[in-house]
């Protein structure tokens, strides 16, 4: 029923117009649908552009603005605009300039890389080859605890993201889990459940479902997105993910507008 995590052809890795993505929306008779394109400062990998330009997501904000004026007041779902802000220490100061200059829904962040390593790039996979998985999962969640000392994130993106190729920690995802704890708590951002990550090798959710129970026993907020790249994908496993969270005892979805959040029950 709600969908913030989607993305358009500006990043230069999904295919479809931003039309296309809210009409499949409407179809699906979701409530909430967001866009939440990468940031720019993303890294690149081997000159190949994967995130948009600082022009395109100029563009980005222009076309979701336009959309907006066509499509609000009709029916359909209501349209939140949004960014996935990609975690790089050394462009903070971007960030923030980006967060002050337009009116965002939400901010989802994202960790994408370790270093210069994206670690989760089908082409970077042979990287994975002689590491220390664990090792990589201490390093991973010092960086989402490091984006949250940011301050400038509404939602954690695709929390364990490490997992997708199926690498999984000797120690279990739960202990890194249960040592971040805190710092989410404090830090009063919502979770969301990617339902993207169950159409990967991993094939669950990210995250998936004992560490979904652990977090809502703590009281941790979740969204929901299905990291579309392409329109056939928008809200893809949604309702399964809605299973799960009532399963858990979760009575409501966080949505945001202008970065407040607001609750719909589930
Ligand atoms: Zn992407
Ligand atoms: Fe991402
Ligand atoms: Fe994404
Ligand atoms: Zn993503």
């Amino acid at each position: 029923m709600i969908d913030l995590h989607n993305h358009t052809p500006l990043c230069h890795h999904a295919v479809g117009e931003p039309e296309e993505y809210l009409a499949r929306a409407r179809t699906l008779g979701l409530r909430e649908y967001g866009f939440s394109e990468h940031s720019p400062w993303m890294l690149q990998y081997d000159g190949e552009q994967i995130a948009p330009t600082d022009a395109e997501f100029d563009q980005y904000l222009d076309r979701m603005q336009a959309l907006r004026e066509r499509h609000d007041g009709t029916d359909g779902p209501v349209l939140r605009i949004g960014i996935e802000m990609d975690f790089r220490p050394e462009h903070a100061a971007r960030a923030r300039a980006m967060a002050a200059a337009f009116p965002f829904d939400h901010h989802i962040g994202s960790v994408h890389n370790l270093g210069d390593w994206i670690f989760d790039h089908p082409d970077r996979l042979h990287e994975w080859a002689g590491r220390d998985v664990g090792q990589v999962y201490r390093e991973y969640f010092a960086a989402i605890r490091a984006m949250l000392d940011w301050n400038l994130i509404d939602i954690v993106g695709h929390l364990d993201l490490p997992k997708k190729f199926g690498h999984l920690p000797p120690e279990g995802i739960e202990s890194f889990v249960e040592e971040l704890l805190p710092d989410l708590v404090a830090a009063g951002v919502a979770v969301e459940i990617n339902t993207a990550g169950r159409d990967k090798p991993v094939g669950e959710f990210y995250p998936g479902p004992a560490v979904v129970a652990r977090l809502a026993r703590a009281g941790v907020p979740f969204t929901l997105g299905s990291d579309a790249h392409k329109p056939s994908e928008v809200g893809r496993h949604i309702g399964d993910a809605l299973e799960l969270l009532r399963g858990c005892g979760v009575r409501e979805v966080m949505t945001f507008s202008q970065r407040q959040r607001v609750g719909v029950r589930i």
